[in-house]
């Protein structure tokens, strides 16, 4: 992780902080101003509709508005209705008082302040602001009214409400946002770490048998060894090794074909038995001398298989070359080829160091070594359990791992039969 993305990323932080009080901080002077701006527009609305009703009162005919007049002096609630009733009052009301915005209730109340005309029923409704009228019907009064539930208070929390659920919203988002970058970040810087490693550790383990072959070689070159029996094992060494600089070789290749897209596989039905004594031959010598248990136990009348030989002995071989790598006191190979539901299983157990199972996923991936004090003390580059996991997948099949430590790990390639 470079120091700038980590300022990047408390640069986020910090400005997705400020953004969040900023926004709590005018939400409430907005819920405090809000009350009082609602108050405000409605006492406009209602001198407006007062106005307006003047103004169509002054052109309706002066009987039927001396009549209203009348009826609200008088204590007959009959007469006020009739009164209002006549066409040219109700369509000056409705004109002015029945086209006002929802949920707001208009009404009209009379010098007793009674309620003579409204939209709709005012139940329990507020009166949030009203206006008087002075010409036509003085001591008349226009008021504006919210049903329950729509007071201005219960309105803007409503909306403080939902600013609040966008802004968290907002700031979720932007949270999440951080934590997948951080997150790549990190596996990205750690993916340039591990490539550092894998670098060094293929040099290194180039480096090794190329050693050991010189040395070798030049010891028998200067023909000083006389007998046949050292002999033979210079040779045997100086073979050994060479193999293991192809293996080498092969996975660091076929590593860079796979992740340039460039891996083909051709695959042909063909036998099993011999491509598990095949994989196996080369690791005779160290096995032995290593003093290692083997055993094969390959099935009686196994199928042949669709495979890539070449590709499904490789991720043998490197299961092979891991169980004798990472071998601890105990030191047991068994190869294993059976049919398990339907599909070749080729297994490579061994009594090793084994893998913790937090580290079971993980060490499929390229590059990636189980960061011990005893792993690390031997070679090795961190893709060979990916090409094993490329072929047997590239092949329509899977590689799973079983182990525990201290007690060994078994791989097996799972191949369907085809
Ligand atoms: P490497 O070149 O490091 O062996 P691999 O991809 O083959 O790379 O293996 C990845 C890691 O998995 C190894 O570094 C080792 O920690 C762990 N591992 C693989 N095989 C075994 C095994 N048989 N026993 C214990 N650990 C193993």
């Amino acid at each position: 992780m470079t120091r700038f993305s980590r300022w990047a990323l408390a640069c986020v932080v910090v400005a997705a902080a400020v953004l969040a009080a900023l926004g709590w901080i005018s939400l409430r002077q907005w819920e405090r101003s809000a009350e009082v701006v609602v108050r405000e527009q409605a006492r406009d609305m209602a001198a407006m509709a007062a106005e307006k009703i003047e103004m169509l009162l002054r052109g309706a005919p002066e009987d039927a508005v001396a009549r209203l007049r009348a009826a609200a002096g008088e204590a007959g609630p009959a007469a006020l209705e009739a009164a209002i009733a006549a066409r040219p009052i109700r369509e000056v009301l409705e004109k002015t008082l029945g086209g006002l915005e929802a949920p707001t209730i208009a009404a009209l109340l009379d010098p007793q302040n009674r309620t003579v005309y409204a939209r709709e029923p005012l139940g329990e409704a507020q009166r949030l602001a009203s206006a008087r009228l002075r010409e036509g019907l003085p001591g008349w009064q226009v008021a504006l009214y919210q049903p329950p539930g729509f007071s201005p208070h219960q309105t803007v929390r409503r909306q403080v409400m939902l600013f609040t659920f966008a802004l968290g919203v907002l700031l979720v988002v932007i949270l999440a946002g951080s934590v997948t970058t951080y997150r790549l970040m990190r596996r990205e810087s750690e993916v340039a770490r591990l490539k550092a490693d894998f670098v060094a550790n293929v040099s290194h383990d180039l480096k090794t048998p190329l050693s050991v072959i010189r040395m070798f070689g030049e010891t028998l070159e200067m023909g000083r060894v006389t007998d046949q029996a050292t002999r033979d094992e210079y040779y045997r060494i100086i073979t050994r090794e060479s193999e293991r600089l192809s293996r080498l070789i092969d996975n660091v290749l076929d590593f860079s074909r796979i992740e340039g897209g460039r891996r083909t596989y051709e695959r042909a039905r063909a036998p099993v038995e011999p491509l598990v004594r095949e994989s196996l031959e080369p690791f005779a010598y160290p096995l032995a001398q290593g003093g290692f248990k083997v055993e094969a136990d390959i099935a009686a009348d196994l199928p042949d298989v669709m495979m890539d030989t070449a590709a499904v002995g490789q991720a043998l071989s490197n299961l092979i070359d891991n169980a004798i790598k990472y071998s601890g006191a105990r030191k047991a190979v068994r190869v294993s080829a059976s049919m398990v539901g339907g599909e070749l299983a080729l297994a490579v157990a061994d009594e090793g160091i084994g893998i913790p199972p937090a580290e079971h996923a993980r060490i499929f991936e390229k590059f990636y070594r189980v960061g011990r004090s005893d792993t690390q003390g031997r070679r090795g580059s961190g893709v060979g359990l990916a090409l094993v996991r490329h072929v047997a997948e590239a092949h329509g099949g899977r590689v799973t791992v079983e182990s525990r430590p201290g007690e060994g790990s078994r791989f097996t390639i799972f191949l369907p039969v085809r």
